[in-house]
């Protein structure tokens, strides 16, 4: 493996089907993440009041366990904090500067099956708020998870960052990506959402 390389898609998917394997379990139907972990030899327990950490990955007694701290949100995160240890328990080689990166993609193809997420876009369509509902995760996973899926671009603004996905063949979003989430009139084949569950957040879509 590249140890400075930002993953490809297609590697990640690989690696989440690798991982339901491992576990003995059907790589296209999602299952709960504790489960998971459990089947894997993971130890899953919930965090000491004052840990600091939204989760940890740690051997305690020998046996690799799993931290999960759920002050830090409801079930939903609960769920994607134990993705992201198992991934990091994945990747345990690594100590790149992208591991963190990478680490929450491959959590996304843990809770959202790439299989799974294709028959579901097929049948429900584009509809985030059913898709975080049906994963268990937050609508900036869903819509970040279908364009994974689907390769159609999506762009999604939050206050902090700027997420790309899809788009394999080269999409551009141009020199002001961040305009797009506010500007009055969109370019012609754009189209946006504002998302229900962070209204501080805009997924940008293009044909
Ligand atoms: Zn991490």
């Amino acid at each position: 493996m590249h140890a400075s390389l930002v993953l490809e898609q297609a590697e990640i998917e690989g690696f989440a089907r690798l991982i339901y394997e491992l576990a003995k379990l059907d790589p296209t139907s999602p299952v709960a993440m504790e489960r998971l972990a459990r089947r894997l030899r993971l130890s899953v327990r919930r965090a000491p009041p004052g840990h600091p950490r939204r989760g940890s990955l740690t051997l305690l007694r020998g046996v690799p366990t799993i931290f999960y701290n759920p002050k830090f949100g409801g079930l939903t995160s609960v769920g994607f904090i134990i993705a992201h240890e198992i991934a990091e328990w994945f990747f345990q080689n690594r100590c790149d500067e992208h591991v963190e990166t990478d680490s929450n993609r491959l959590a996304a193809a843990l809770l959202a099956p790439y299989q799974s997420v294709r028959e579901y876009a097929r049948a429900v369509g584009r509809d985030a708020e059913k898709f975080a509902h049906a994963y268990t995760i937050t609508q900036t996973c869903a819509h970040l998870r279908i364009a994974e899926v689907t390769d159609r671009p999506t762009l999604l603004v939050t206050p902090d960052n700027l997420y790309a996905r899809g788009g394999s063949d080269g999409f551009s979003w141009g020199p002001e990506p961040r305009g797009l989430a506010i500007v009055k009139t969109l370019p012609d084949g754009l189209s946006r959402m504002r998302l229900t569950d962070a209204r501080n957040r805009t997924a940008l879509f293009a044909a």
